[in-house]
Protein backbone atom coordinates (compact mmCIF):
# COMPACT_ATOMS: atom_id res chain seq x y z
CA UNK A 1 0.00 0.00 0.00
CA UNK A 2 2.76 2.24 -0.49
CA UNK A 3 2.71 4.93 -3.07
CA UNK A 4 6.44 4.16 -4.81
CA UNK A 5 8.80 1.49 -4.42
CA UNK A 6 11.24 4.18 -2.67
CA UNK A 7 9.58 3.40 0.67
CA UNK A 8 11.31 0.34 0.81
CA UNK A 9 14.61 1.87 0.69
CA UNK A 10 13.83 4.12 3.55
CA UNK A 11 12.47 1.52 5.68
CA UNK A 12 15.75 -0.56 5.40
CA UNK A 13 17.54 2.73 6.40
CA UNK A 14 16.05 4.09 8.93
CA UNK A 15 15.92 0.00 10.29
CA UNK A 16 19.27 -0.35 9.67
CA UNK A 17 20.53 2.70 11.64
CA UNK A 18 17.65 2.89 14.54
CA UNK A 19 16.47 6.09 13.40
CA UNK A 20 13.97 6.92 15.86
CA UNK A 21 13.49 10.93 16.17
CA UNK A 22 12.42 11.98 19.69
CA UNK A 23 8.50 12.22 19.96
CA UNK A 24 7.96 16.58 20.38
CA UNK A 25 10.36 16.49 17.58
CA UNK A 26 10.05 17.04 13.63
CA UNK A 27 10.51 15.00 10.26
CA UNK A 28 10.96 17.11 7.34
CA UNK A 29 11.05 15.09 4.04
CA UNK A 30 12.14 17.00 1.17
CA UNK A 31 11.79 15.99 -2.25
CA UNK A 32 8.67 13.48 -1.07
CA UNK A 33 6.32 13.47 -3.89
CA UNK A 34 4.73 10.99 -4.68
CA UNK A 35 4.89 10.20 -0.67
CA UNK A 36 6.60 7.13 -0.50
CA UNK A 37 8.68 7.96 2.61
CA UNK A 38 6.10 10.19 3.97
CA UNK A 39 3.79 7.69 4.37
CA UNK A 40 6.90 5.25 5.96
CA UNK A 41 7.18 7.95 8.53
CA UNK A 42 3.84 8.82 9.28
CA UNK A 43 3.75 5.01 10.30
CA UNK A 44 5.75 5.54 13.21
CA UNK A 45 5.80 9.64 14.07
CA UNK A 46 3.21 12.30 14.12
CA UNK A 47 4.98 15.06 13.39
CA UNK A 48 5.98 15.42 9.33
CA UNK A 49 6.46 18.02 7.16
CA UNK A 50 6.96 17.43 3.49
CA UNK A 51 8.10 19.66 0.85
CA UNK A 52 7.81 19.06 -3.23
CA UNK A 53 7.74 21.03 -6.14
CA UNK A 54 5.59 18.96 -7.10
CA UNK A 55 1.99 18.41 -5.85
CA UNK A 56 1.37 15.19 -3.04
CA UNK A 57 -1.73 13.75 -2.64
CA UNK A 58 -2.78 14.31 1.73
CA UNK A 59 -1.34 11.93 3.65
CA UNK A 60 -2.90 11.89 7.52
CA UNK A 61 -0.14 13.21 9.86
CA UNK A 62 1.90 14.70 7.01
CA UNK A 63 1.91 18.50 6.41
CA UNK A 64 2.45 19.34 3.04
CA UNK A 65 4.61 22.60 1.61
CA UNK A 66 4.76 22.80 -2.18
CA UNK A 67 8.09 24.68 -3.47
CA UNK A 68 11.41 24.50 -3.79
CA UNK A 69 13.20 23.73 -0.82
CA UNK A 70 15.87 26.37 -0.67
CA UNK A 71 12.89 29.46 -1.64
CA UNK A 72 13.01 31.69 1.17
CA UNK A 73 9.44 31.26 0.76
CA UNK A 74 9.05 27.94 1.49
CA UNK A 75 11.56 28.02 3.95
CA UNK A 76 8.88 30.37 5.64
CA UNK A 77 6.46 28.20 5.18
CA UNK A 78 8.41 25.31 6.81
CA UNK A 79 9.38 27.18 10.05
CA UNK A 80 6.00 28.76 10.28
CA UNK A 81 4.35 24.52 10.51
CA UNK A 82 7.57 23.84 12.75
CA UNK A 83 6.59 26.43 15.33
CA UNK A 84 10.20 27.37 16.04
CA UNK A 85 11.06 23.55 16.73
CA UNK A 86 13.89 22.17 15.37
CA UNK A 87 13.95 19.03 12.94
CA UNK A 88 15.28 15.47 14.59
CA UNK A 89 15.07 13.81 11.04
CA UNK A 90 16.11 15.47 7.98
CA UNK A 91 15.01 13.23 4.47
CA UNK A 92 16.24 14.15 1.20
CA UNK A 93 15.24 12.03 -1.87
CA UNK A 94 15.92 14.60 -4.37
CA UNK A 95 17.49 14.20 -7.42
CA UNK A 96 18.45 16.70 -9.84
CA UNK A 97 17.30 17.26 -13.27
CA UNK A 98 19.85 15.36 -15.33
CA UNK A 99 21.12 16.57 -18.73
CA UNK A 100 23.20 13.31 -19.43
CA UNK A 101 26.21 15.25 -19.67
CA UNK A 102 28.20 13.67 -17.01
CA UNK A 103 30.27 16.64 -15.39
CA UNK A 104 27.15 18.62 -15.40
CA UNK A 105 25.21 15.87 -13.79
CA UNK A 106 27.96 15.43 -11.34
CA UNK A 107 28.28 18.75 -10.39
CA UNK A 108 23.84 19.39 -10.19
CA UNK A 109 24.31 16.22 -7.92
CA UNK A 110 26.65 17.76 -5.41
CA UNK A 111 25.01 21.21 -5.42
CA UNK A 112 22.28 19.47 -4.20
CA UNK A 113 23.94 17.94 -0.95
CA UNK A 114 25.60 21.37 -0.76
CA UNK A 115 21.92 23.14 -0.33
CA UNK A 116 20.71 19.92 2.24
CA UNK A 117 23.93 20.69 4.07
CA UNK A 118 22.89 24.32 4.26
CA UNK A 119 19.34 23.42 5.12
CA UNK A 120 20.33 21.74 7.67
CA UNK A 121 22.61 23.59 9.09
CA UNK A 122 19.40 25.91 9.76
CA UNK A 123 16.72 23.60 10.94
CA UNK A 124 18.25 20.34 11.86
CA UNK A 125 18.23 20.02 15.61
CA UNK A 126 21.88 19.00 17.45
CA UNK A 127 21.93 15.99 17.62
CA UNK A 128 20.12 15.25 15.10
CA UNK A 129 20.03 12.83 12.10
CA UNK A 130 19.88 13.13 8.08
CA UNK A 131 19.29 10.84 5.64
CA UNK A 132 20.39 12.50 1.96
CA UNK A 133 20.39 10.69 -1.82
CA UNK A 134 23.19 11.32 -3.62
CA UNK A 135 24.54 10.12 -7.31
CA UNK A 136 28.14 8.68 -7.51
CA UNK A 137 29.98 10.00 -10.40
CA UNK A 138 32.77 12.84 -8.64
CA UNK A 139 32.79 15.04 -5.47
CA UNK A 140 31.41 12.42 -3.07
CA UNK A 141 34.33 11.94 -1.10
CA UNK A 142 34.56 16.03 -0.35
CA UNK A 143 31.41 15.60 0.59
CA UNK A 144 31.29 12.71 2.47
CA UNK A 145 34.75 14.74 3.79
CA UNK A 146 32.61 17.73 4.81
CA UNK A 147 29.88 15.78 5.93
CA UNK A 148 31.83 13.76 8.91
CA UNK A 149 32.77 17.20 10.54
CA UNK A 150 29.30 18.08 10.19
CA UNK A 151 28.00 14.90 12.14
CA UNK A 152 29.47 12.09 14.33
CA UNK A 153 28.98 8.88 12.21
CA UNK A 154 28.45 9.13 8.26
CA UNK A 155 28.08 6.17 6.78
CA UNK A 156 26.84 5.16 2.57
CA UNK A 157 24.33 3.32 2.10
CA UNK A 158 22.83 1.51 -0.90
CA UNK A 159 19.68 -0.27 0.18
CA UNK A 160 18.68 -3.81 -1.16
CA UNK A 161 15.88 -2.02 -2.61
CA UNK A 162 18.01 0.31 -4.98
CA UNK A 163 18.26 -0.75 -8.34
CA UNK A 164 22.05 -2.05 -9.13
CA UNK A 165 22.27 -0.30 -12.69
CA UNK A 166 21.17 2.82 -10.60
CA UNK A 167 24.53 4.95 -9.44
CA UNK A 168 22.05 6.02 -6.17
CA UNK A 169 23.31 5.90 -2.70
CA UNK A 170 22.40 7.57 -0.06
CA UNK A 171 24.31 9.28 3.18
CA UNK A 172 22.92 8.56 6.63
CA UNK A 173 24.60 11.33 8.57
CA UNK A 174 23.92 10.79 12.46
CA UNK A 175 23.59 12.84 15.40
CA UNK A 176 24.22 16.26 14.19
CA UNK A 177 27.84 17.97 16.15
CA UNK A 178 27.71 21.17 17.59
CA UNK A 179 29.40 23.65 15.20
CA UNK A 180 31.50 26.21 17.65
CA UNK A 181 34.14 27.16 15.31
CA UNK A 182 33.84 28.24 11.28
CA UNK A 183 34.13 25.35 8.78
CA UNK A 184 37.16 25.21 6.85
N1 LIG B 1 10.88 9.92 -1.69
C1 LIG B 1 9.80 10.08 -2.65
C2 LIG B 1 8.81 8.96 -2.43
O1 LIG B 1 9.15 7.99 -1.74
O2 LIG B 1 7.68 9.04 -2.94
C3 LIG B 1 10.29 10.14 -4.06
C4 LIG B 1 11.07 11.38 -4.35
S1 LIG B 1 11.45 11.67 -6.05
C5 LIG B 1 12.72 10.52 -6.36
C6 LIG B 1 12.32 13.19 -6.00
C7 LIG B 1 11.44 14.42 -5.77
O3 LIG B 1 12.27 15.54 -5.47
C8 LIG B 1 10.60 14.82 -6.99
O4 LIG B 1 9.24 14.69 -6.67
C9 LIG B 1 11.00 16.29 -7.23
O5 LIG B 1 9.91 17.11 -7.59
C10 LIG B 1 11.57 16.69 -5.87
N2 LIG B 1 12.50 17.83 -5.90
C11 LIG B 1 13.62 17.98 -6.66
N3 LIG B 1 14.21 19.16 -6.42
C12 LIG B 1 13.44 19.79 -5.48
C13 LIG B 1 13.52 21.05 -4.80
N4 LIG B 1 14.52 21.92 -5.07
N5 LIG B 1 12.58 21.35 -3.86
C14 LIG B 1 11.58 20.50 -3.60
N6 LIG B 1 11.44 19.28 -4.21
C15 LIG B 1 12.36 18.93 -5.12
Amino acid sequence: QFRARSSFKLLELLDKHKLVPPRDQWVVDCGAAPGGWSQVVARRHSRIVAVDLLPMQPIAQVRFVQGDFLQPATKAQIAELLGGQKVGLLLSDMAPSFTGHHAVDAARTMALCEDIIEFSGEFLALGGSMVVKFFMGGGEPEMRQALRRLFERVCIEKPAASRRQSSEQYFVCIRKLPQDSPQT
